[in-house]
């Protein structure tokens, strides 16, 4: 016995305790502002679909009933909208679910997975869970570099995570460069393409990776319906291989996606106004809060989503996290990114047009302070 009986408690295994845990967007300004304009967490201006919510309301008389496990109204809804088979759709409590799920399945302890210098945080978090060790890799110019993820790759890993378009960059990797990774990689690794910002991006050289994952054994790609409006509801899926989906079924727990869930995502997502109209805001606005930030004289990491990094000068006066302080006493909440690797920026969600006039506003006063 090492341990005495009174010190004795259950000890979490190898790894987890070394796991820094995620820290989400702020929500809240100092008492006292008015209005707070929350900026922090890539959330629809336009908010949910009104069917999602007209969806939500009318299953709520029907609580007591436990939901379909497969979730499969939802899954035939999202293949009627992308063309797809459903049975190839996995659904989850978000797709932060099946990413950890994925670590879960794929990854034993001692495997490597890939992950890049300024990627989504999670990734890594799901990656020490499963006992495995996450390789980071550069980036060039704040995006992938498709290169040095190859040149990674060893006997033991199982897994690459690559964001496109990245969070909290804002950048992507054309779809000739997806395709160049998966032609390099050994068949036995698992490329896991993050597609979470794919309705905002408006570029001809963008796939999200459904052709890819239908011509490949070793593809998936995830989706969710928080960054278009249901954050709140968690409501991810995943596009994948049947022997993938047939593993994932396995571990998946069996009621992941709750009724309400199940309900708003089949509202909101035949609802293609309300995609298209929170696409075309995002469109107009987040060009603008670019050319206004560069001309405000600060760098703006060039973006394809729905939010914009930018880059602060090196004074302590008006640094990111002065500013920060200035925005936030206004009741403007963006988010610090010190996590990610860039500790003199700040990420900021295209917002409604007040939200986005308001703050360039306080920060040309901030600048000149
Ligand atoms: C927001 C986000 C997700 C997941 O969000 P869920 O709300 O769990 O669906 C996944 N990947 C990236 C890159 C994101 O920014």
């Amino acid at each position: 016995m090492s341990q005495t009986p009174d010190k004795a408690r259950p000890i979490p295994r190898a790894g987890i305790m070394d796991i820094d845990a995620y820290v989400p967007g702020k929500s809240t300004a100092p008492t006292g502002v008015a209005k707070v304009y929350k900026l922090s967490s890539n959330e629809n201006p336009l908010g949910p679909s009104p069917k999602a919510i007209e969806a939500a309301r009318e299953i709520a008389g029907k609580l007591d009933v436990y939901p379909d496990g497969t979730a499969r109204r939802l899954r035939e809804a999202i293949a009627e909208v992308h063309g797809l088979n459903p049975a190839n759709i996995i659904c989850s409590n978000g797709s932060d679910e099946i990413l950890g799920l994925l670590a879960q399945t794929y990854l034993s302890p001692g495997d490597e997975a890939v992950i890049t210098e300024h990627a989504f945080m999670v990734y890594k978090i799901y990656i020490q869970s499963a006992g495995a060790v996450p390789v980071t890799i550069k980036e060039k110019e704040e995006r992938a570099d498709i290169d040095a993820i190859l040149a990674a790759i060893t006997p033991r890993t199982k897994i690459v995570f690559l964001a496109n378009p990245n969070n909290p960059t804002g950048t992507y990797v054309p779809f000739q460069e997806v395709r160049r990774l998966h032609s390099g990689l050994p068949r036995h690794v698992l490329l896991v393409l993050d597609a979470a910002y794919a309705e905002y991006v408006r570029r001809n050289d963008y796939e999200a990776g459904i052709e890819l994952v239908g011509s490949a054994e070793n593809v998936v790609m995830t989706r969710t319906f928080s960054k278009i409006g249901l954050g709140g509801a968690r409501i991810g899926w995943t596009y994948a291989p049947m022997h993938i989906v047939d593993a994932i079924n396995r571990v998946r727990g069996p009621f992941n996606v709750n009724a309400t869930a199940i309900e708003a995502g089949i509202a909101a997502i035949r609802d293609r106004a309300h995609v298209e109209r929170s696409v075309a805001h995002n469109e107009t606005w987040l060009a603008w809060l670019s050319e206004e930030f560069t001309k405000l004289g600060l760098r703006v990491t060039p973006s394809v989503g729905n939010f914009v990094l930018v880059h602060f000068p090196e004074d302590n006066k008006h640094s990111a996290a002065a500013a920060d302080e200035y925005l936030t006493a206004r009741g403007y909440i963006l988010r610090r990114v010190s996590g990610y690797g860039f500790p003199n920026a700040l990420r900021m969600t295209v917002g409604t047009e007040e939200a986005n006039r308001g703050v360039v506003a306080a920060l040309t006063t901030f600048l000149k302070s």
